[in-house]
């Protein structure tokens, strides 16, 4: 029978149902959207790291069907061990243990003086961990595995370390791989770790050997070091119905309403919104329970007409789409850098026409008149920098000192002051659009316009349904499925350089299709909260 292997390892270490689950129920799993991504770029991460020390072989071998033929692999690795092979990538090792066999491959096995050392790779980015090391911690229990195995095996693991990415780094000319990737020494949380893992595989083996499910209540654990896949199977089965606490609005910052206090909340019983409503856990979140239970609409129409008072015309309605390499391409960025390649914007106008329409009985009188202009960005997909073009266009069509509006603003004002940051000709003009940007979330995340429909969340793509419901010209589901969200838009730009030119072309006019409803969604939004607020 397979034993554990690395990821089985961590997956116990997190909680012994993960691991039971993954091996018997892996069906339950809920598998996210941005999971292949991050495979992908794990896996130029890797190949990019494997060049650190120079050269190197990688044990590599696949079965008739295709899959990984461990058993050459491991053949391989000490074939080259004994032969004095400096730099072995996905080294790998097994041994039987209580009748299962144990395997592990590491990323970079080092020859050293002393022995050999062990060099993990991840492709998350340092300063993550800038002042709070302890974060690096995560990581020790997959690292003691392996160094449990080759010790097994009768290696002497003579280091342990952490290679991952250097975001410091940033990229002129040729790739620089020793700049790219910073190594941390491991060894004093191995070492601690490592005293954990015998009694730990013991255990581990005997959840795999089991066929009873563990029986574990909902914890810590379960996001801890990170969000479990089995979640929402757990959920269920321990009768978390939604909406449930789980569900209510997390909000940012020390007053947030965080996972523990759900937690907490779940423990003492307060689980349906029923059980909460006589709680007092944050005037959102009461909100969003009260809606939910009522069907009431929350609106402080006072509260909206101040935000409204700080807009001025012509309003900029702005949207951007970025693309992002864990490694970066081109000059002047850095790792995960969100390289910006299209924009959408609308503007609005003052208008002068006074309309009269009745609604619930009441008399509205809105200006109309001038309809939104609307202007567009998208780079050409030749696989170079987008951001010149993009910076030189931004600056042609938004005027120093308008009132820009973005939602959620902090996306666009990040990528434009980076943009302002490696233009200098061009700073001056993009820091001042940074500058005048509103944020068209603010009234609601204020609390001033709530729906039930919202569902606790204040993106745009909760808000839109919620306010405009089955309107098929606002509904994102109706676009091309080629590009529906922002991370359609993200893995397809890149794409397009290598597609036939009607594929080419089909994924272009959806990207410009998305991005443009992204924008006209957010002057809906604005006519709307004009409406409830009685401003015309
Ligand atoms: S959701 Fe929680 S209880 Fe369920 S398997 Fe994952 S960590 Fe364990």
């Amino acid at each position: 029978m397979k034993g554990l292997s690395k990821s089985r390892y961590t997956a116990f270490c997190q909680c012994p149902k993960n691991l039971w689950l993954k091996v018997y129920k892996p069906e339950e799993a809920t598998v996210d959207a941005g999971v292949q991504t991050r495979f992908e770029q794990g896996n130029v991460v890797g190949d990019l790291a494997m060049q650190l020390f120079g050269d190197f072989k990688e044990a590599h071998a696949e079965s008739p069907d295709g899959r990984l033929d461990l058993a050459t692999m491991v053949e391989q690795t000490r074939q080259w061990m004994e032969e004095g092979v400096e730099n072995i990538a996905e080294a790998s090792f097994s041994f039987e243990y209580n009748g299962m066999s144990q395997y592990c491959a590491v990323d970079i096995l080092r020859k050293t003086p002393d022995g050999w050392a062990i060099y993990e790779v991840k492709s998350t980015s340092f300063p993550e961990f800038n002042g709070q090391e302890s974060k690096l911690e995560k990581y020790a229990p997959d690292i003691a595995y392996q160094k449990w195995v080759l010790t097994q095996c009768g290696v002497h693991v003579a280091g342990t370390y952490l290679v991952c990415l250097n975001s410091d780094y940033v990229r002129h000319g040729d790739l620089d791989i020793q700049q790219l990737f910073v190594v941390n020494d491991m060894q004093v949380m191995v070492d601690n770790e490592y005293l954990k893992v015998p009694a730990r595989v013991n255990q581990a083996l005997k959840v795999l050997k089991s066929d009873q499910e563990p029986d574990l209540d909902l914890s810590e654990c379960c996001m801890k070091p990170y969000g479990c896949a089995f979640w929402n199977y757990c959920k269920q089965q321990h009768g978390v119905l939604s909406p449930s606490v789980f569900d209510v609005y997390g909000g940012k910052g020390k007053g947030g309403f965080t996972f523990k206090k759900k937690l907490d909340c779940y423990h003492q019983k307060l689980v349906s919104f029923e059980d909460l409503r006589s709680t007092n856990i944050g005037s959102i979140q009461n909100m969003q329970i009260e809606a939910a239970l009522t069907g009431k609409e929350f609106i402080n129409p006072a509260g909206i007409r101040k935000f409204l008072e700080k807009l001025t015309y012509p309003l900029y309605f702005l949207d951007f789409e970025t693309m992002q390499d864990a490694v970066p391409q081109y000059d002047g960025a850095k790792v995960y850098a969100q390289i910006t390649f299209q924009y959408s914007l609308h503007i609005k106008e003052r208008s002068d026409e006074i309309r009269e329409s009745h609604n619930d009985g009441r008399t509205l009188r809105m200006k109309v008149g001038k309809q939104p202009i609307h202007k567009e960005y998208l780079a050409p997909s030749d696989g170079k920098d987008p951001r010149r073009a993009l910076a030189e266009h931004l600056c042609e069509d938004i005027p120093k000192d308008v009132c820009v509006l973005a939602y959620n603003k902090m996306f666009e004002c990040s990528r434009i002051r980076e943009l302002a940051a490696l233009y200098p000709d061009l700073s001056d003009h993009l820091t001042n659009i940074a500058e005048h940007i509103i944020d068209l979330i603010d009234p609601f995340r204020a609390g001033d316009y709530y729906v039930p429909a919202m569902g606790g969340s204040f993106s745009i793509k909760s808000v839109l349904p919620a306010l405009f419901p089955g309107d098929p010209e606002l509904d994102y589901h109706n676009l091309d499925d080629r590009c529906q969200n922002g991370g359609d838009a993200m893995t397809i730009f890149p794409r397009i350089q290598f597609m036939e030119p009607d594929e080419a072309e089909a994924s272009r006019e959806a990207l410009k299709r998305y991005c443009k409803l992204d924008t006209w969604a957010m002057v809906k939004v604005w006519e709307k909260l004009k409406e409830k607020a009685g401003v015309i």
